[in-house]
């Protein structure tokens, strides 16, 4: 018997084995295995099974790292899919279905002594072992009546002893003391169960889907609800019937969403089974996360909670995989493989005979076109629970700042007055800042005019060094105006408003109320997070002004206000996909306000109150967004219509780099066939990040990939300067 393996640090090569004998019957596909390399022994991954090999001489597998299969056969098969269609290593790609605490067998497991009793004892026998060593009698007894073997530290404490005793105990053969792994369970309180709620009947028509659905997987779902009409409940039915059909359950959310809050909300409704469900985060520590992952492994997780990696999460039987906001960002892997958890959830549903449920708010434009389209079905919620009214929004135009009001241009007059009220009231408010945004467009304070590519929709990116401005998707490139086009007033600028400078304004403006402010340079520590929320719920706090961290599923009753202050941020970068992120991000924020009794308001300040995405969000009218966006994207050929993959190249040498980027896109071109447009090695609108240059190749055409494969046979031609490094993103969602 011969197997192919792939090593984990060989380059990507794959080598053929011999297994011994005594192997033969435990080494299986997806088996982790020490394998010798030259002169060196290192982990593997069995990724075939071979009747021959082709070489005349080949080693035997040294050792066999764990008795069962490391990666079930649907995740290698994943992973193998993954190398092809975002194009990079096998290797990277079986590297990220097998995570990194878990990889080299039982190393991270946490041994802890535990102590069982030899026999019955009577209560004869208890009195004897008294007579002689009346501590002994104590703490055999405790051992004795336990059903369970009991942690050597507990028992001590249990009989008052101290653990010395035990061992005196096993020399004389009334106990045994050995090492176990223990579980570290990062969520030890126990919950209480939680009541199911009556469906209202939307939500019932939509359960009917789900169930018959599951039932019978054909195409996935997408579950277009607005914030706060019951997709969560549908989850949790959901998970219910998957686990009362005997089959298991998983569960995406983004990182930022995996909050205690929305832990305690699965646990306390599957509180019975509580000890079934795993939970995936990053901040796990790398012991509990080999603990989860373990416990997935071996069948005893039935439900699995996670971010991103834990699409991979080698659960067994799958009734039912949900990824919940699947329009979010965060989906998307930014290093390689840099795929999207959202199209593996859809893959694997696939390949496992799972039904897949894709739930947001704002569904991407790539899924509502599947909709469309009939690859998926569409399931609505049209209404929120109890029939709560969405928050009026209004517009304010930030375009002219009344004079001798030096506050003008960060909190508008109207938003202040707003502000000033919920005070009074005790009611709360959130500021939210699209930080995230990055500036280098132009914009006209004056009139709001944007510069804009004219051959590709897209925000021209300000080059401050070469005063020029550059389209980065085809390179078109000309002067930066020195007042605006369109109205040529003077004051044309890139901007920018960081939170601590409206953290600043707002404590001169409302001196007395209670701010906080929550953004990654606020929020180092861990528990930080939790803190300000927790104040915040509790009404210790008047004002949060915060990024990204607080627009996403918070659920508070007494904010009756919501203050957009940029809008703009997030609108002119230099994406396809900004009026698409500036719509979802205001429809998301908007739907923190108003969650309670009372009605909720949203002002959103901008320079271009007439964009659509401002506009239609503001009309919480999904639909009229999603069709002239989509009018957009296929007048452009931008996807979901055509498809494109970014390569970026890094380096510190600036011209070694933007003279690979030009090589390369000159070596694409030649190759390229019909209908697919290769674009110049051009700067990346993020110029240059951490010391490094960055030049960017676009491509686009009718299939990713067709894309991805020119790539690697252009690449593989191709030799790279040592130090310019590239990276290739195939159906990317930022274009920096
Ligand atoms: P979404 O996930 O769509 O934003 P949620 O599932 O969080 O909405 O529901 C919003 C609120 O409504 C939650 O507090 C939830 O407990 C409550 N809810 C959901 N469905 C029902 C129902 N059928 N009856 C009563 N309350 C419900
Ligand atoms: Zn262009």
């Amino acid at each position: 018997m011969f197997v192919r393996v792939l090593p984990d640090q060989a380059a990507g090569r794959l080598l053929d084995y011999s297994v011994p004998d005594h192997m033969q019957s435990a080494v299986g596909i997806g088996s982790r295995v020490q394998v010798p390399v030259r002169t060196r022994l290192l982990h593997g991954t069995v990724i075939e099974i071979l009747e021959q090999s082709e070489f005349a001489k080949v080693r035997d597998i040294a050792a066999l790292v764990d008795e069962k299969p490391m990666i079930r056969p649907a995740l290698l098969d994943l992973a193998r899919w993954m190398s092809d269609y975002y194009c990079c290593p096998l290797e990277t790609a079986v590297r990220s279905v097998l995570p990194v605490a878990v990889r080299d067998g039982k190393v991270g497991a946490k041994m802890q002594n535990i102590v069982r009793a030899t026999r019955t004892f009577s209560e004869d026998d208890f009195v004897a072992i008294a007579r002689r060593a009346p501590r002994q009698a104590d703490a055999l007894r405790v051992v004795a009546q336990s059903e369970e073997p009991l942690l050597v530290t507990e028992a001590a404490k249990k009989a008052g002893v101290n653990e010395g005793v035990f061992r005196t105990l096993e020399k004389h053969g009334f106990v045994v003391i050995e090492a176990s792994v223990v579980s570290r369970n990062p969520y030890a309180e126990r919950f209480i169960a939680g009541a199911e709620l009556t469906l209202n009947a939307e939500q019932q028509a939509a359960m009917g889907v789900v169930v018959q659905t599951m039932e019978k997987p054909e195409k996935p779902i997408l579950l277009f609800g607005v914030t706060g009409s019951g997709k969560t409940e549908i989850y949790l039915r959901a998970i219910r019937h998957a686990l009362d059909s005997g089959k298991t359950a998983l569960v995406l959310v983004p990182e930022i969403a995996l909050t205690p809050q929305t832990v305690e909300r699965f646990k306390s409704r599957f509180a019975e089974v509580q000890d079934q469900i795993a939970v995936l985060h990053s901040h796990l520590s790398e012991g509990e996360r080999h603990d989860e992952w373990h416990k997935i492994h071996n069948g005893s997780a039935r439900v699995v909670i996670g971010a991103r990696s834990s699409i991979f999460a080698p659960i067994e039987n799958p009734g039912i995989i949900i990824v919940d906001e699947e329009h979010e960002n965060s989906y998307k892997q930014d290093e390689a493989p840099r795929y999207n958890a959202r199209d593996m959830a859809v893959l694997r549903g696939k390949r496992e005979n799972a039904a897949v449920l894709l739930g947001s708010a704002t569904p991407s434009l790539e899924s509502w076109h599947n909709a469309q389209t009939g690859k998926y079905q569409l399931v609505r919620l049209d209404q929120r629970v109890d029939d709560k009214s969405m928050p009026v929004v209004r517009i304010t135009d930030l375009r002219r700042p009344t004079r001798n009001d030096p506050e003008g241009g960060i909190l508008s007059r109207s938003l202040r007055q707003a502000v000033e009220g919920r005070i009074l009231k005790g009611e709360q408010t959130i500021l939210f800042l699209n930080r995230r945004g990055f500036s280098t467009s132009m914009i006209c304070e004056a009139c709001g005019h944007v510069c804009q590519c004219p051959d590709c929709s897209v925000s021209l990116t300000y080059h401050r060094a070469a005063e020029r401005l550059m389209c980065h998707i085809c390179g078109h490139s000309r002067r930066a105006p020195k007042s605006c086009p369109k109205c040529s007033d003077p004051k044309i600028r890139f901007s920018g408003t960081g939170t601590q400078k409206v953290e600043e304004a707002l404590k001169r403006i409302f001196p007395k109320a209670r701010i906080a402010r929550m953004d990654a340079d606020s929020m180092t520590r861990k528990e930080s997070y939790r803190e300000t929320l927790g104040a915040f719920k509790e009404g210790r706090i008047d004002i949060l002004l915060g990024t990204q961290m607080i627009a996403k599923g918070l659920h508070f009753p007494n904010v009756t206000l919501v203050g957009i202050v940029n809008a703009d941020l997030g609108l002119h970068v230099p994406d396809f996909r900004a009026g698409e992120r500036t719509f979802q991000l205001l429809t998301q924020v908007a739907g923190r306000a108003g969650r309670g009794e009372m009605e909720g308001e949203v002002f959103v300040q901008t320079f271009t109150p007439f964009s659509p995405s401002i506009q239609f969000a503001r009309h919480h009218d999904f639909e009229g967004f999603m069709e002239q966006e989509m009018e957009f994207r296929k007048r452009f050929d931008y996807p979901p219509f055509g498809r494109m993959v970014m390569i970026t190249l890094r380096g510190v040498a600036r011209e070694k780099v933007e003279f690979s980027a030009q090589t390369l896109s000159r070596k694409l071109k030649n190759s390229a066939p019909q209908g697919v447009l290769i674009g110049e090695g051009v700067p990346a609108p993020l110029e240059k990040a951490k010391t490094y240059y960055r030049f960017q190749v676009s491509l686009r055409g009718p299939s990713s990939l067709q894309l991805s494969r020119l790539i690697r046979s252009t690449l593989a031609a191709l030799p790279m300067p040592e130090d310019v490094f590239v990276a290739v993103d195939v159906d990317p969602l930022h274009l920096m």
